[in-house]
């Protein structure tokens, strides 16, 4: 199944190459490959990453997991948005492993997406593996079609964010999360704590 559509996309990539009168033996395989095994492997369902709760004695506090770099594909132009997703919940059943949350934010993000899209499929699913409403997500990218191409910018960045349960109804909880996303430094917290 994969080696058939491997085998096709080489096949149309080399045509596009010809096109352009472009001379490129190992390109169309190549493409073909990364396509298939890497950046579109979220396009097959059985990547999707194995979880399970642990359902440890949780307190009631915000988990936060900042800055996990993702990579994915815009899919208007198929090329990079490349940034950062901020991932948090409030445990009730129990928590995840920490690799899990990056896992299933790059099963998501290695599909062609739309940023917006991307970061409520993240947030629905987390929410579904935690089995709580209380989660946020907030992605920050960069776009390559924004910088290579159309109006050529090299210093936007789009920002999206999801907030479901107390995330979106509980103003402060609401507050902790962007207030302690925008602290840079690992330290700033502790410190904001150690002086209030
Ligand atoms: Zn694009």
């Amino acid at each position: 199944m994969t080696t058939d559509k491997k085998e096709q996309i080489a096949f149309h990539v080399g045509k596009i190459l010809e096109i352009l009168e472009l001379d490129l033996e190992k390109t169309p395989e190549r493409v073909a490959e990364m396509y298939v095994d890497e950046v579109f492997s979220g396009l097959n369902p059985d990547t999707y990453p194995a979880i399970s709760l642990l359902e440890e004695n949780v307190n009631n506090e915000v988990v936060l997991v900042k800055n996990i770099s993702l990579v994915s594909f815009c899919e208007h132009h198929l090329v990079p948005m490349i940034g950062v997703a901020h991932i948090a919940y409030l445990p009730s059943k129990g928590v995840l492993g920490l690799s899990k949350i990056h896992q299933l934010a790059r099963f998501y993000a290695k599909q062609p997406q739309l940023q917006e899209r991307m970061t409520q499929q993240i947030a629905e699913s987390l929410s579904q593996e935690l089995q709580t409403e209380d989660v946020a997500v907030a992605i920050c990218m960069k776009h390559l079609c924004v910088l290579a191409r159309g109006v050529e910018d090299q210093t936007s960045e789009m920002e999206t964010h999801v907030l479901k349960g107390r995330f979106d109804s509980d103003p402060e909880t609401r507050s902790e999360f962007f207030l302690r996303i925008s602290e840079k430094k690992v330290g700033e917290r502790i410190s904001r704590i150690l002086s209030s």
